[in-house]
């Protein structure tokens, strides 16, 4: 059996780098605000943070180095960083290298965590068949990594051979939040029963579904702001999350200081959902289920490998403004904005890359040609 005891005294909000300020938009880091929200998070008592060696697109390894390596002492915070097996990855030794290089650009020394990063249907083989696992069990004994995790977008079923198979995984990272509870294509409430028989410790990304959560459709703000006017949105999903026993910690992709200000409000003292609680979400999950909308997290692992540089999130992002509000006008200017100079819906070969790629499983191909029946002039 498995000690866990490393796993039980980790505050229960995570700062997770993937989405930081300035990068909306391809634009770069912007260091001051992401110091800013690091000092406030660790003035918190609050220290986990959770990089991945394919953030750095958006330079996130390298800003952990400036902003929180290089100011903070080195056990006092907890870092976790992840290696793909499949994107921008043609090898086992490339794949391998990807540890050494984000040990490189944060100068972390050592790793807390590291996981195995977006475990699904199209790419678990991949880190057998480049012996991924016994790679990290290597690193493990080499000091290099302290614990050993995997993260998880597949099957109920294959989440239970993974951790069969697999028992070296210490934890597991899985996408939890109350709109996809019981969603069947993310499966959230089957995944996490096994991880907990497993007894594996949870770490939770996803929980307010790519931002989805913090302003959602109407109904559902009308239910929360009806049981409490004085809390965000996001603080129920966050609450929500944190709340299931088990839980290691909630990874909250803060991009802003009030985004941050926000999540510390309710999270530096965390306080589990109270029963009555628990009904305001049982209501809004309810309405949620009611609503049509493209469910895309905006992760982006889906763009580098698109031949015709569809911006393929920002367009189902325009999309869902007209899905979920009706707003038109807006849909189609944002449509406009994000696929000036580069790929349209239209231009789209139906390759599949993208959907082979996506977490999220989602039909992109047919997605697309929606949005541009709905939104091309
Ligand atoms: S199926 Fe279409 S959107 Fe997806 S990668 Fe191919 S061309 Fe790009
Ligand atoms: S379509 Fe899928 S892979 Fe692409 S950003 Fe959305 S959730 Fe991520």
């Amino acid at each position: 059996m498995q000690k866990t005891e490393w796993a039980q005294d980790i505050p229960k909000l995570g700062f997770g780098l993937m989405r930081l300020p300035g990068t909306q938009g391809g634009g770069k880091v912007d260091l001051d605000a992401v110091t800013q929200m690091v000092d406030a998070f660790m003035a918190a008592g609050l220290r986990y943070f959770d990089t991945a060696y394919v953030y750095d697109k958006g330079g996130s390894e390298e800003t952990v180095k400036t902003v929180l390596v290089d100011r903070y002492p080195r056990e006092s915070f907890m870092l976790a960083s992840k290696l793909h097996a499949t994107i921008g990855v043609n090898s086992a030794a490339e794949a391998k290298r990807e540890l050494e290089i984000s040990l490189e650009r944060t100068s972390a020394g050592y790793f807390d965590c590291y996981l195995l990063h977006s475990l699904m249907l199209t790419n678990y083989k991949k880190y057998d068949e480049y012996g991924l696992w016994d790679f990290v069990k290597a690193q493990k004994a080499a000091g290099k990594i302290r614990h050993i995790g995997f993260s998880f977008h597949g099957t109920p079923d294959l989440l239970e051979k993974l951790l069969t198979d697999h028992p070296e995984a210490e934890f597991v990272q899985l996408q939890i939040n109350y709109a996809d509870w019981d969603n069947p294509a993310v499966a959230s409430r089957k995944c996490y029963d096994i991880a907990r028989r497993f007894g594996k410790p949870i770490v939770i990304m996803e929980p307010v579904k790519g931002g989805f959560l913090a302003q959602p459709p109407a109904s559902v703000e009308k239910i929360l702001t009806e049981a409490n006017p004085d809390v965000s949105a996001a603080s129920w999903a966050i609450r929500f999350a944190a709340s299931l026993p088990g839980v290691l910690t909630v990874l909250s992709g803060m991009s802003n200081e009030a985004q941050m200000a926000d999540n510390l409000s309710y999270m530096s003292d965390f306080k589990p959902l109270s029963e009555s609680e628990q009904a305001v979400i049982r209501k809004a999950q309810a309405a949620i289920a009611a609503i049509d909308a493209i469910p895309c997290t905006g992760c982006r692992y889906c763009v580098a490998g698109c031949p015709k540089q569809i911006p393929i999130p920002n367009i189902f992002s325009a999309m869902n403004r007209e899905m979920v509000y009706s707003q038109t006008d807006d849909a189609k200017r944002r449509y406009a904005n994000a696929t000036a100079g580069v790929g349209k819906a239209s231009d789209c070969i139906a390759c599949g890359q993208c959907e082979r790629a996506c977490p999220q499983h989602l039909p992109i191909i047919a997605d697309l040609q929606n949005c541009a029946a709905a939104l091309e002039d």
